[in-house]
């Protein structure tokens, strides 16, 4: 551990493999099996070629990587972004498997992204892009195949556009090939804040466990993104007590806490939570470090390494965020027994309600909010609970038993179906 540069440990197929390996091992797992559930399914690259604005053709590369489809469909977002590479997009469809597979959903493990910087594209080559990006995965995406969904800088209008190049193709008009759609056009109820509910319904779980109250617990979450600015209301409004809000710009804290419904107003209206009466502005990175009960990781990957985890000052890490921990950062949490939710569980909300809305729009037939709600929560709950129960059954903690568990089940499923050969 101690020889390893800042950059092996940032590396997000390194961060999925170390803890694959350590599962798998503590597993017992057959050696055969771990290669093949080590290693990707199938990794597309395309290069896309785009009419520009201003008459230029430019080529974008973009990637869709199915780890798993041994337990159904591959499921996973479609990234856009400068620094989308091969590796990250590898290492988020290996997560994908098995956060599927700790939520006992039946989609396997996918993900896409395209290097590209959509701040400085139009909608119209967005829109271009993102239309000759699906036709050029025609073959491999679908309901039954591979179901895509938003991810950083994706979202409704994107997955729109991508149902409709798909639908053209089909000639006919098929919902069910990505999720995260607008609402008029299948998408679900609930979606939006689907990973926000999820977070604090692990979080209600975990305070539980260590017999703390919400109105006692003080909460900092980090980004005010989707899952961060859904999970900070949400747990506001259930009585938890948000004392910091970390923003990569800037940070907010008031100590007797601050009222979320109230910037998230500040927000709307004024487009920053820069100068919100309601709280003090801080360091964002000593706010992050700062004393609270629950920290929320809810923005980026790699937020917690080697340099700072002997200084996070929480009970109760709950990622948000997809790999926001270094496998190295791992031991020092332990170390300083802190209850770590891990992300493969904590965000699993936003793929399970995806889950819901695949199978409604396979259905025809639309859920009322409290049923997504109710059912959002029960899959929270009980994996929680299988998660904690396969770490103290096994002694190990609880990143590795969510590990464990994933592993435990798609291992038991590609042995069943055994290999075709
Ligand atoms: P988002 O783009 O809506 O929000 C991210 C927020 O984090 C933004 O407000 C951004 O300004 C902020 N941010 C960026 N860098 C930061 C930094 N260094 N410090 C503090 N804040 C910073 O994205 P999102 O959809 O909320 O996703 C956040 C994370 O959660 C990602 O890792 C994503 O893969 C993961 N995730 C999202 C979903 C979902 O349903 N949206 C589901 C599962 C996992």
């Amino acid at each position: 551990m101690t020889t390893m540069t800042i950059e092996q440990e940032v590396n997000p197929w390194e961060a999925q493999r170390a803890r694959f390996e350590t599962a798998a091992h503590k597993l017992n797992l057959d050696p055969g099996l771990m290669k093949v559930l080590s290693l990707p399914n199938r990794e597309i690259i395309v290069h896309i070629p785009v009419q520009m604005d201003n008459g230029t053709l430019e080529v974008f590369t973009g990637f869709r990587v199915q780890h798993s489809v041994v337990r159904g469909p591959g499921k996973g977002g479609i990234r856009y972004g400068p620094d989308v590479n091969l590796d990250e997009v590898r290492a988020l469809a290996s997560w994908m498997t098995w956060k599927c597979a700790v939520v006992n959903i039946p989609f396997g493990g996918a993900k896409g992204g395209v290097i590209c910087d959509p701040k400085k594209m139009s909608m119209g080559e967005l829109e271009r892009m993102t239309r000759r990006y699906t036709a050029e995965l025609m073959e491999f995406i679908g309901p039954e195949k591979d179901v895509p969904a938003p991810d950083v800088n994706t979202n409704e209008q994107i997955m729109a556009w991508i149902m409709d190049t798909y639908s053209m193709h089909m000639r006919q008009t098929v919902t069910a090939v990505v999720t995260g759609k607008p609402l008029n056009m299948g998408g679900s109820r609930g979606r939006r804040e689907a990973t926000g509910r999820g977070v604090m319904v692990v979080c209600d779980e975990a305070l539980k466990k260590l017999r703390l109250n919400r109105d006692e617990t003080r909460v900092i979450v980090q980004g005010f993104g989707n899952v961060g600015s859904n999970a900070a209301r949400l747990m506001y409004e259930a009585g938890y007590k948000i004392i910091g809000i970390v923003e990569f710009d800037g940070g907010l804290s008031n100590p007797n806490g601050i009222d979320v419904d109230a910037l998230w107003e500040h927000r709307y209206r004024t487009g920053s939570l820069h100068g919100f009466p309601g709280a003090e502005a801080m360091d964002p990175q000593q706010l992050f470090l700062s004393d609270c009960d629950i920290l929320v990781p809810a923005a980026i990957e790699n937020v917690i390494t080697t340099r700072n985890a002997d200084r996070i000052k929480c009970k109760i890490l709950c990622e948000g965020a997809n790999g926001p921990t270094t496998a190295a950062a791992d031991e020092i949490l332990a170390e300083k027994k802190i209850f770590v939710i891990p992300d493969i569980l904590a965000n699993a909300g936003g793929v399970t309600t995806s889950y819901f809305e695949w199978v409604q729009d396979r259905q025809g037939y639309f859920w009322k909010e409290s049923m997504v709600n109710e059912q959002l929560e029960h899959i929270m709950r009980s994996s929680f609970e299988d998660v904690v129960r396969y770490a103290e059954t096994h002694s190990v903690n609880n990143r590795i038993a969510a590990y464990m568990l994933a592993i435990d089940r798609v291992a038991y499923c590609l042995k069943q179906r055994g290999i075709y050969a």
